[in-house]
């Protein structure tokens, strides 16, 4: 439920409307926005009286939301939430631009690619340390000595960095981290997500496979339920009965996503694809449907990459994208 507070409410109003709503065993999130104060009620909302609610002076709304996302719903939130990462802002008119190899794999190569990518204009860097592989044989990450290095170029370049979490265990090695990543085959690890809500980081969840937006709204609900509001979302490309492409890039799930949250929504070509010379042209199309940012593998030997060097950019042709996807941003502007 969302009570809109009627302009010129007192504080001390809103704070005894806040306090007869929590007395009834219910939670709120208060939302001062730039019109309007929003008071979003979370719990079993049938213990209030809306009549009553209605009753009191300083209401001008009391609306039911039926949708079972409610701290990520747009409703209980209008404006676009912008995530702190690190330094790195997100959402609200602030791009992301993640970029990096899929996994960490020796130090000289991480920080290659660091240097690289930030002087091509990247605001973070990506790099796996743990990976998921669907094959046990495959490389599997350099786990803890992955991060440390991953850090080591956080340190030299400055880049705020995104990695992904496997194991809710491994958390503590995770405290540098800036965006712990939830990886697609994770996005329905709540258990995960119930820990990870518990923290104060910005979490980017990115969509299952084979999950509805609706499901990854859900995950990102999980999270902010535990208290942290900092999700990111991203649409990495699902099945499909289509095989050209490793997956299927749906972007319209950026238009819909904006509808129905306020949390920022980036795309990650490269898994969409999984074929390089396709990352250009949907990372443009991302940036012209109105993404908040991409994320993007870059490799400086795309050709020895230990993991997904098929769908890897080089330092250069992410240069090209990146100015490509400026280009199309400055186009769009203010025009969605
Ligand atoms: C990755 O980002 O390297 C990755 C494994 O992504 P996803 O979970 O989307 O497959
Ligand atoms: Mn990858």
């Amino acid at each position: 439920m969302i009570i809109i507070v009627k302009q010129g409410a007192q504080p001390t109003q809103v704070q005894d409307l806040i306090e007869s709503i929590h007395v009834q065993g219910l939670k709120t999130t208060v939302v001062v926005g730039t019109e309007k104060t929003i008071i979003g009620v979370i719990g079993d909302t049938r213990r209030l009286d809306d009549n009553q609610l209605l009753g009191n002076p300083i209401v001008q709304v009391v609306k039911h939301i039926s949708e079972p996302f409610k701290r990520a719903n747009r409703q209980f939130h209008p404006d676009d939430t912008v995530i702190d990462c690190g330094g790195a802002k997100i959402g609200g008119g602030h791009f992301a631009m993640v970029a990096g190899p899929c996994s960490v794999e020796s130090r000289e190569q991480i920080t290659e690619v660091a240097r690289a990518v930030k002087a091509a204009g990247a605001t973070m860097l990506r790099g796996g340390a743990f990976k998921p592989r669907t094959s046990p044989y495959d490389f599997q990450g350099l786990k803890a000595d992955g991060l440390e290095l991953l850090l080591e170029a956080k340190r030299e370049t400055g880049l705020p960095i995104v990695t992904e979490i496997m194991n809710i265990n491994h958390l503590p090695l995770f405290e540098e981290v800036d965006v712990i990543q939830v990886g697609a085959r994770s996005m329905q690890n709540f258990e995960m997500l119930k820990e990870l809500g518990r923290t104060d980081k910005p979490i980017l969840i990115k969509r299952g496979l084979a999950n509805t937006i609706k499901e990854l709204l859900m995950a990102a609900e999980y999270v902010m339920s535990g208290g942290n509001d900092n999700v990111i979302l991203c649409e990495r490309g699902i099945r499909t009965f289509e095989t050209a492409t490793r997956n299927t890039l749906d972007l319209s799930a950026v238009s819909v996503l904006h509808e129905m949250t306020h949390l920022p929504v980036i795309v990650d070509p490269s898994h969409a694809t999984g074929v390089a010379r396709y990352v250009k042209p949907m990372a443009a199309a991302a940036a012209a449907c109105g993404a908040d940012g991409l994320i993007i593998e870059v490799h400086n030997n795309p050709a020895r990459a230990l993991c997904d060097g098929a769908q890897s950019l080089t330092p250069e042709q992410f240069r090209d994208t990146a100015e490509l996807v400026a280009a199309v941003r400055a186009t769009v502007a203010g025009r969605l």
